[in-house]
């Protein structure tokens, strides 16, 4: 018996979440789900956006599977999701994006995985204002050589492992000599050290339009926090949508599973979002805890589903009469 902290989340998160569970047991792993609470919903019931219970499940956990949490922009709390991984110190965040056979996009063949570095850069929350007017804003980048080097050994094993044959590290180390060329030092430093795998260093803009391009030359790439936020939600573009990509947040000794995409308040309520992304997160998740069977099998029933086209969100086919709760019955009952 497995025991998981599930986080439900805001806007779509506890739909697209029940999906999610509905499929993970229909796999027959045996979970005990610890249902705690994060972000608005959480501040709305208890008057924190983070309770105490919440980090006590996950302390005990230290597996944890998380629907979005809504972050109000400019004012109010800080970015929970941030405030977690910095926590509990989820270093790498690993995005995956293919494309599936079934969703017709400008190119049929993305493989890429962004491995995104997830407790410093520029989101370590060191914000202030210079004048009292408010009128000068610093926000600081932090980037320390023992964060960068494990990251980007994290890129290194992870390609070794999955088979995969080269690294490419995007950076901006033109312009911020020091944050950013800091991290590109110790990434060449850190590709001397695994010879089988190819090694590529891009500029972070021009990365952009190679692979928007060419998306084909990239396989595994690694870099920092913001530069990887934004490259991964370019490499969902490129596959089909933000409803199809999932993300792992993997730390030394505590894991927690997502999907790339937030809250969408736009169609929360309306039975409209796709469920696929946390699905796929829970692959992830079940493969972490050692389930790698269960995890295979509901990766394929996901793709049956989202191939076949008919029982899917409307994201994915304007015609279809399905929506969530629909797509997720489908995929848990293709694993029969
Ligand atoms: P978003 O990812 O929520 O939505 C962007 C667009 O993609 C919207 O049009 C939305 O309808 C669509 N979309 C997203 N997920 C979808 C799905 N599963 N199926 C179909 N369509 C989907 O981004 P946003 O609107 O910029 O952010 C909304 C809130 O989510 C903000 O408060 C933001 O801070 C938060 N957020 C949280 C996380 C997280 O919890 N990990 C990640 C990103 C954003």
């Amino acid at each position: 018996m497995h025991t998981i902290t599930l986080i439900k989340g805001d806007g779509i998160g506890p739909s697209i979440m029940d999906e999610a569970v509905k499929v993970i047991n229909a796999t027959g792993v045996k979970i005990e789900w610890e249902e705690a609470y994060a972000g608005l919903s959480a501040f709305e019931k208890f008057g924190t956006p983070l309770p105490d219970a919440t980090m006590t499940s996950f302390d005990k956990t230290r597996v944890a599977f998380k629907g979005p949490l809504t972050t109000v922009v400019g004012t109010g709390f800080r970015s929970i999701n941030v405030a977690l991984r910095q926590q509990y110190d989820l270093y790498a965040n690993v995005r995956p994006a293919k494309s599936w056979a079934g969703i017709k996009t400008r190119y049929d063949d993305v493989d890429i995985v962004i491995v995104r570095e997830n407790t410093e850069g520029l989101y370590v929350g060191l914000e202030h204002y210079l004048s009292p007017k408010k009128d000068i804003a610093e926000s600081l980048a932090v980037v320390t050589r023992s964060a960068s080097e494990r990251i980007v050994e994290y890129a290194f094993q992870y390609a070794r492992d999955n088979n995969r044959q080269k690294v490419t590290v995007c950076h901006k180390a033109n312009i911020l000599k020091f944050s950013q060329g800091l991290f590109l030092d110790v990434a060449r430093e850190v590709a001397a050290r695994y010879p089988d795998i190819n090694f590529d260093e891009k500029i972070i803009d021009a990365a952009c339009m190679h692979m928007v391009m060419n998306p084909k030359q990239f396989d595994v790439v690694v870099t920092t926090n913001m530069f990887g936020d934004i490259l991964s939600d370019l490499t969902a573009g490129l596959v089909g949508g933000l409803g199809l990509i999932p993300g792992a947040n993997i730390g030394a000794d505590a894991a927690l599973f997502e999907a790339v995409h937030g809250s969408a308040p736009d169609i929360a309520g309306k039975n409209l979002a796709n469920p696929t992304a946390v699905i796929m997160a829970g692959a992830m998740m079940l493969s972490h805890i050692g389930e790698t069977e269960a995890a295979e099998r509901v990766v394929k029933a996901v793709e049956k589903v989202v191939n076949e086209g008919i029982y899917v969100t409307p994201d994915l086919n304007p015609n279809t009469k399905a929506g969530t709760v629909e797509m997720g019955s489908a995929i848990a009952a293709a694993m029969e």
